[in-house]
């Protein structure tokens, strides 16, 4: 685990050389693509040092480890941006709208509705991705391919809410390229234009697929 500011500027560093090349080959132009650093499972007191190296987008996935950990953080970081990239209930969407900057995870009307609620009764706007079950799995989240076009539509449409892009999760073990070529295919055909795709393991690929925001936790906090 990375403790130290030097560990945590060498980690940001090797993460963000890597994304710079892959970047270059991309074509994409310079600060096109953002690194989100996972921070899930690891404790305030390891995350500080990443923060004190400079970085300021993180993602969580839980509503509660989340209000555990990072008020007392953004007390003296005001200006980090928290991503949420874990599935959100609808009882905590309140919580969720409250504690976080950008929503990953949109991925049904009925959590539309709620969240297009909450924000108007809290006054802050977040802006949100919708995310896609883009291997088309029975266990995960995400709205079906053939959905999603749809859906980004009724999102902005009839809830209001600021889709600025689509996220997904591909399948385990199977080469992830395709998969992402598919979600940005989808992201143009609905109109929107950030793409959150790639983790540890495939955060270049993405990046050469066109990925506007990697989501990268144990290569950067270590093994979970
Ligand atoms: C945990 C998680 C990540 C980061 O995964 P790593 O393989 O540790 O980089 C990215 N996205 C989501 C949705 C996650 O839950």
């Amino acid at each position: 685990m990375v403790e130290t500011l030097q560990g945590a500027s060498a980690a940001l560093d090797y993460i963000r050389t890597r994304m710079e090349k892959a970047r270059r080959r991309f074509g994409a132009p310079p600060e096109a693509v953002e690194l989100v650093a996972v921070s899930k499972t690891f404790a305030a007191e390891a995350v500080e040092p990443f923060l004190v190296a400079g970085q300021r987008v993180f993602g969580e996935n839980r509503v509660q480890e989340a209000k555990d950990k990072w008020p007392a953080l953004r007390e003296r970081y005001p200006d980090i941006a928290l991503h949420l990239i874990g599935p959100l209930q609808t009882n905590k969407a309140r919580e969720a709208v409250a504690l976080f900057d950008v929503i990953e995870t949109l991925d049904r009307d009925k959590l539309a509705g709620v969240l297009a609620a909450e924000m108007a009764r809290l006054d802050k706007r977040l802006p949100c991705f919708v995310q896609v079950n883009i291997g088309g799995e029975a266990q995960k989240a995400g709205i079906a391919i053939g959905e999603a076009v749809d859906f980004v539509r009724r999102c902005r449409e009839e809830h209001g809410l600021e889709i600025v892009g689509l996220m997904c999760i591909p399948p385990d073990g199977q080469p992830a390229g395709p998969y992402f070529a598919l979600l940005a295919e989808l992201a143009e055909a609905a109109g929107v234009e950030k793409l959150s795709m790639g983790m540890s393991g495939d955060f270049e690929t993405a990046i050469a697929m066109g990925a506007t925001h990697v989501r990268v936790g144990s290569a950067l906090f270590g093994r979970r």
